[in-house]
């Protein structure tokens, strides 16, 4: 870890803002997570800036601001294609829901600003213009023991707002950081205000634990602090081999909604939707999870007609990522066999014949005939791949048809 910033570290366009702002008598400082990242030598994902002007001034300063969060503080500043969150330094007292803050109180002090941030990794801030860092809690010195410790006193910290020890349980997978023992310790007396956080939260933290390298980390912390046991009782019910087992599953998988199934898995036959849908999971995230649970491990499959019986079930699109979770719950693997279907068909629209061309050819009319016509083709090439040309197909319905016509 780097121990210093240097303007350097800070890309041009920030620095400029800065310079702005200073131009205009005030202050710009750098603030937050990309500090934190970069000291770690990890690229900053977006950079905030915090500054003594207040957001009617910031407007006047710069050409372009959009007025995103002004009721907070908050503005918009577009600069050279990309756009920069400009916070004026707020006080404390500024959350007393458990949720948001409920109104704001300016500062022109960037150490009070601080002091209301969540852990002593977040609350640095950097003047490139001055080549000032504060680090009025030790940040830094919490960043290179790896420590997420709550700044100030954390039982009071995780009180004002409950999202606080969710952060902590995620950082600790992001970061692959430990808690500090008086951070984690205050997190079970403040799971009631834990508990108000709203489920969109809730998900937002969960989805970015688990793109860490091993989310594991922060469902272990979620779990023995009880943070899981308010979020979902039954996943912390489990027995901790089998959860365990799970997170194992969880750490191996690569894509995030894969990881989520892996980690319900132990679950699958006991309401996973409602839980998914409480927390306001995409439709499409939540039909993903589903099949993933529902066909991971399945029973029976013998001849590849099986196989490609199954992938019909299980829909094409999302084959890859059931495979991939049936070979980490340690299912017969079926990957390699599902690649060999290849572009056999798995529906009636893949079919080399439409309904069209049935009734054009069998003179037919539009009526469910031609359904059922199609569905009994498609069995018919599950079975044999190879009878899906226009004309195999086409003498095939012809049969059929005149089977049924003197059945009738
Ligand atoms: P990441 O961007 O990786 O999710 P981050 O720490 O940058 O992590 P943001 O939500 O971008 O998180 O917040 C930016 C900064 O705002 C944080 O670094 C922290 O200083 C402060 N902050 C964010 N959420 C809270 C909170 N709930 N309570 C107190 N301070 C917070
Ligand atoms: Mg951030």
């Amino acid at each position: 870890m780097c121990t210093r910033i240097r303007p350097e570290d800070i890309p041009t366009p920030v620095i400029e803002l800065c310079q702005t702002l200073a131009r205009n008598g005030q202050r710009g400082w750098v603030v937050g997570g990309c500090l934190r990242d970069i000291l770690r030598g990890q690229p900053a994902s977006d950079w905030d800036l915090a500054t003594d002007a207040r957001p009617e001034q910031v407007v006047k300063m710069f050409p372009r601001v959009i007025p995103t969060g002004i009721q907070h503080g908050t503005v918009t500043v577009r600069h050279r294609g990309n756009g920069y969150e400009v916070t004026t330094l707020r006080g404390e007292g500024a959350y007393s829901d458990g949720r948001r803050p409920d109104h704001v109180e300016y500062v022109s002090d960037i150490r009070e600003d601080l002091s209301r941030r969540d852990f002593t990794i977040n609350a640095l801030a950097y003047d490139p213009v001055a080549d000032q860092l504060e680090d009025p809690f030790a940040g830094l010195d919490d960043l290179s023991a790896k420590l997420i410790r709550a700044v100030g006193e954390p039982e009071r910290r995780f009180s004002e707002d409950g999202l606080r020890v969710l952060r902590a349980a995620r950082f600790a997978a992001t970061l692959e950081f430990e808690l500090d023992p008086a951070t984690e310790a205050a997190i079970a007396p403040t799971l009631p205000t834990f508990q108000r956080v709203s489920a969109e939260r809730v998900r937002e933290e969960w989805l970015k634990a688990l793109k860490a390298r091993q989310p594991s980390r922060a469902f272990r912390v979620m779990r023995r602090t009880g943070i899981l046991a308010a979020t979902y009782a039954e996943l912390a019910e489990l027995d901790e081999a089998v959860f365990e087992r799970a997170l194992d599953t969880v750490d191996a998988a690569r894509e995030p909604i894969v990881r989520l199934a892996a980690l319900l898995y132990p679950l699958r036959a006991r309401g996973v939707d409602a839980w998914l849908a409480r927390y306001r999971f995409a439709n499409a995230e939540r039909e993903r999870v589903l099949r993933m649970l529902r066909y991971a491990e399945p029973e029976g499959i013998v001849s590849a007609a099986d196989v490609r019986r199954y992938a019909r079930q299980v829909g094409r699109a999302f084959l890859d990522e059931v495979t991939e979770l049936g070979a980490l719950v340690g299912a017969e693997p079926l990957a390699e066999r599902v690649r060999a279907i290849g572009d056999a068909p798995l529906t009636t629209r893949e079919l080399a014949l439409d309904g069209r061309t049935l009734m054009s050819e069998l003179g037919l009319k539009p009526g469910p005939i031609l359904g059922q016509l199609l569905e009994l083709l498609l069995e018919r090439v599950l079975d044999r791949p190879e009878l899906n040309t226009r004309e195999g197909l086409l003498a095939l319905a012809r049969t059929e048809y005149e089977a049924r016509a003197e059945r009738e």
